[in-house]
């Protein structure tokens, strides 16, 4: 098998089940309506599985973004004070805006350094193979038409877990976790 990434033979493998969500609004509010998908099989090679862990525990690309986009968010807020003259509005404006800059920075930093540390409690071979496991996340198609696509990797941590922590890993609505339980418990136990 090759690399979903970049086509290099693949080091780490991964046969997952799709799930699709559809956010149906109603009167009612949102409902969320789930519906199981295909079987499908990926791979990710080593250098993509490094890249990704690289990029992970470094601060940069949409991180780093983030970052940008909030210190501009506040310096805007903090001109608009400037320049304010009497207009207590246009203050709560330039509040806003500050306090709008600050929660993206810190949301951004406190997700990042929580990822870090999660990584870094890690051996260094699951610490690699966790990031091989992100890298086939971006990869894999996040999308279906108007539903979006998860993934349920079938392999031993899956199968092994209780009924509970698997709706709650992969974020199933009540009415599918059954079927996709055994799904994935069935297809395990035909292929190991
Ligand atoms: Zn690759």
């Amino acid at each position: 098998m090759n690399c979903s990434n970049c086509q290099k033979e693949a080091d780490f493998r991964y046969r997952v089940l799709e799930v699709q969500t559809l956010n149906v609004r109603s009167l009612k509010g949102y409902n969320r309506v789930q519906a199981i998908g295909k079987f499908q099989d990926y791979g990710i090679c080593m250098s993509c599985a490094e890249r990704k862990l690289r990029e992970t525990l470094e601060f940069s690309g949409e991180k780093r973004k983030h970052c940008i986009f909030s210190i501009i968010i506040i310096i805007l807020g903090l001109l608009i004070i400037l320049n304010k003259g009497s207009e207590d509005i246009v203050g709560f404006t330039g509040i806003f805006f500050i306090l709008g800059g600050v929660l993206i920075e810190y949301g951004t930093v406190s997700e990042w350094l929580k990822l870090r540390k999660e990584l870094n409690a890690l051996t260094p071979e699951k610490r690699i193979e966790r990031a091989a496991w992100m890298e086939l996340l971006d990869v894999a198609p996040k999308k279906s038409i108007d539903s979006d696509i998860s993934y349920i990797p079938v392999r031993e941590e899956t199968v092994k877990m209780k009924k509970g922590d698997f709706m709650v890993m992969y974020d199933l609505i009540p009415e599918i976790v059954e079927k996709a339980w055994s799904l994935v418990n069935a297809d395990y136990s035909k292929n190991n």
